[in-house]
């Protein structure tokens, strides 16, 4: 099937996004939604196809005339029964086509006038662009190779995120002689245009829309030189003691004491980490802090990897600026001085070969994400994968290699987003995205044994991704889509017990499953509960509830009774992750682990784990200095184990 979409279906897809969003929908929407449909696995693509003929086809059925012959008010009460249908397979259809609705229409520029958005700052408002390290010297870029592509190192690195990076460096600067590959490109502060339309399709996995099989839960990830350091939002958060002493005491979690803390602040000092200033809190972050204070919560301001930083507000879409310190600004230039090569544009598929003599065979991708038809083989006795948590255990077992615990014990952080809208502008899009903590109710934090709670944390904030989030379709949703600039939104994250999986779909690409357990469920209500109070005692006039049968509420009691009636089922309570880990645990025990204490995984020598795959359970926070600090140990003992 083409990834492009036919003329029924573009007027189907019109249709029915004219009735989710409220407002006529014309060709350049349906033009601004083919970047995301073009980045959809082909068995998703297909599915859409099949989703737009239902809609067209079935609507007769129900209303007597095909969906594009309705009127807009006919088709909007046509799709919100879809929305509160009790079979999930139509909320999960509406629940994807709301989502491409929403980015391809509050994408574009047009859109932002209607939404009081002031747009980038590129092109008006003049920040000098800082200096880089330049990585050309040490990077091959697969889109411009134009033959297949041989090389031998001593080690190959598999993905280049904060794991992988971090690996990298670290072999590097020990002499050993490392290739390491990357599916995604190599992209540059010019390649930021801070657009959604650009950046989703460009620096994120499946462009931003990849879920789990469900599609119940959004799972962001990036790819790229960087990983998914390049569009994170700068947090930097130290491992809790607590989870180290659990993933010690219950894992044989090998790093402790001194020894930790030196991989961490190792880690934290590539990032230059320091703490946010005061004054740089947004009105967004700083109505978690009001509302805290009110409330005699603990918070704090966290510490972040800018430097210099003007608050422009996307760093989620790739810092224009060079500001903040991202694994492609820190640690890959460090590899690359000491010797490193690395090859852009080269998704792995597989590794072969016996102990000793492995083979990473890639294929490499055209500036679309597409393959070029041309390969890359990495002949190396030592390899490591850091292809992030989903990716890393879908190409061991397309390898056929690991024991049946790769891909199991998948953790998401689970993230529910309460939105509030406040009398005044907050303009939430703007300033730092993420700057206060709120912990009152992360125990993890406090108890020995690292178990229970979640942080409160804001949420990012352009027009696409706050259209895609706000409840509801058509009318009311257009309406609260106009009160954009007075929303503040943050999410609920959940130091989460469930375990999912990882599978293979046949045509080798991860498929998540996961839907958190009863506790886990009841701790996300938990928080959506206390995070609405918060936001209240804030000073919020109304504020909005992830349960798709919740309504607005006002004040506590009206909070009270809408969460009584709330549903935690897939589609009914909305839920995205930007933290998935745990898919390669790691443990002293083999049939209860993926990999070894160190990352070696089980029964295959020369081959190691070392991104957020091998947390054993649930970091908590957010995890980009645990993977940099575990990766390096990682890479130290694969070099020390063979000397
Ligand atoms: C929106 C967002 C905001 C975040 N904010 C923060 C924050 O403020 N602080 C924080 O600590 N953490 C944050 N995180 C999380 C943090 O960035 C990740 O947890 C961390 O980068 C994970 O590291 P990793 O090495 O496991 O994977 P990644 O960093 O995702 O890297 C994996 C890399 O492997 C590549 N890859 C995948 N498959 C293949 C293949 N087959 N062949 C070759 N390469 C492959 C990918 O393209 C990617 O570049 C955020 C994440 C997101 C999505
Ligand atoms: S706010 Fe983010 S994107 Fe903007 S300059 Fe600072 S680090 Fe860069």
């Amino acid at each position: 099937m083409s990834p492009d979409l036919s003329g029924a279906e573009r007027r189907i897809f019109a249709a029915a996004a004219e009735a989710i969003i409220g407002e006529p929908v014309g060709d350049d929407v349906v033009d601004a939604a083919l970047p995301f449909i073009r980045g959809l696995p082909a068995a998703d693509r297909a599915l859409l196809g099949l989703l737009l003929r239902m809609l067209e086809y079935g609507a007769p059925l129900r209303t007597g005339r095909r969906l594009t012959r309705q009127s807009r008010d006919r088709r909007e009460r046509y799709l919100r029964g879809w929305e509160r249908s009790r079979l999930a397979l139509r909320r999960q259809g509406l629940a994807s086509l709301k989502a491409l609705a929403a980015l391809a229409y509050y994408g574009r520029d047009a859109a932002w006038g209607e939404v009081g958005y002031d747009g980038p700052w590129l092109g008006r408002v003049d920040v000098a662009v800082l200096a880089a390290p330049d990585l050309a010297a040490g990077v091959v870029r697969g889109r411009e190779l134009r033959s297949d592509l041989r090389l031998r190192a001593q080690a190959c690195v598999i993905g280049t995120g904060a794991g992988g990076a971090a690996a990298l460096a670290r072999l590097a600067e020990r002499g050993i002689d490392v290739v390491a590959v990357e599916a995604g490109g190599h992209f540059t502060a010019a390649d930021f245009t801070q657009r959604e339309l650009d950046m989703l399709p460009r620096l994120f996995q499946g462009a931003g829309l990849r879920a789990t099989s469900d599609k119940a839960i959004a799972i962001l990830q990036g790819a790229g030189l960087g990983g998914s350091t390049l569009h994170n939002t700068g947090l930097v958060c130290p491992t809790p003691p607590g989870i180290a002493g659990r993933w010690r005491s219950e894992h044989g979690f090998p790093l402790e004491g001194m020894v930790l803390d030196r991989y961490l602040a190792e880690a934290m000092d590539a990032l230059h980490a320091v703490p946010i200033p005061p004054e740089r809190v947004n009105p967004s972050n700083e109505a978690l802090r009001r509302g805290a204070q009110a409330l005699g919560w603990q918070h704090r301001i966290a510490l972040h990897n800018r430097s210099e930083c003007c608050g422009c507000g996307y760093c989620m879409l790739g810092c224009a600026y060079n500001r903040k310190h991202n694994a492609a600004l820190t640690f890959l230039p460090r590899a690359v001085a000491a010797g490193a090569r690395i090859l852009a544009d080269a998704r792995a598929l597989r590794i072969e070969g016996r102990a000793g003599a492995r083979r990473v065979v890639c294929e490499l991708m055209d500036g679309n994400g597409q393959p070029t038809g041309q390969r890359a083989t990495i002949e190396a006795p030592l390899v490591l994968v850091a292809a992030g948590a989903l990716d890393t255990p879908a190409l061991l077992r397309r390898s056929g290699l690991g024991n049946g615990r790769v891909g199991h014990g998948l953790r998401l952080h689970p993230s529910a987003v309460v939105a509030a809208v406040f009398t005044r502008n907050v303009e939430a899009w703007r300033g730092l995205p993420q700057a206060v903590l709120v912990e009152e109710f992360a125990q993890f934090l406090e108890r020995s044994d690292g178990r229970g709670g979640f942080l409160i944390i804001a949420a990012a904030a352009w027009p696409g991704m706050t259209a895609a989030l706000v409840p509801g379709i058509g009318a009311p949703h257009r309406a609260l889509m106009r009160e954009y600039p007075r929303f503040a939104s943050a999410a609920v994250l959940v130091h989460d017990e469930t375990a999912g999986r990882v599978d293979v779909a046949r045509d080798g690409r991860p498929i998540a499953r996961y839907w958190p357990g009863r506790e886990d469920r009841e701790e996300l209500r938990r928080g959506v509960h206390a995070l609405a109070r918060l936001y209240l005692a804030a000073g919020a006039q109304r504020v909005h509830l992830p349960y798709a049968d919740a309504p607005p509420v006002r004040t506590e009691a009206e909070l009270d009774s809408a969460l009584a009636q709330a549903r935690a089922a897939p589609h009914r309570l909305s839920l995205s992750s930007v933290h998935p880990q745990g898919t390669c645990p790691l443990g002293a025990r083999r049939h209860k682990s993926a990999v070894d204490p160190h990352g070696a995984l089980w029964g295959e020598r020369g081959i190691f784990v070392c991104d957020t795959s091998v947390f054993p359970t649930s970091v908590g926070v957010p995890p980009q200095v645990t993977t940099m600090a575990v990766a390096a140990a990682t890479a130290d003992y694969s070099v020390d184990e063979r000397q």
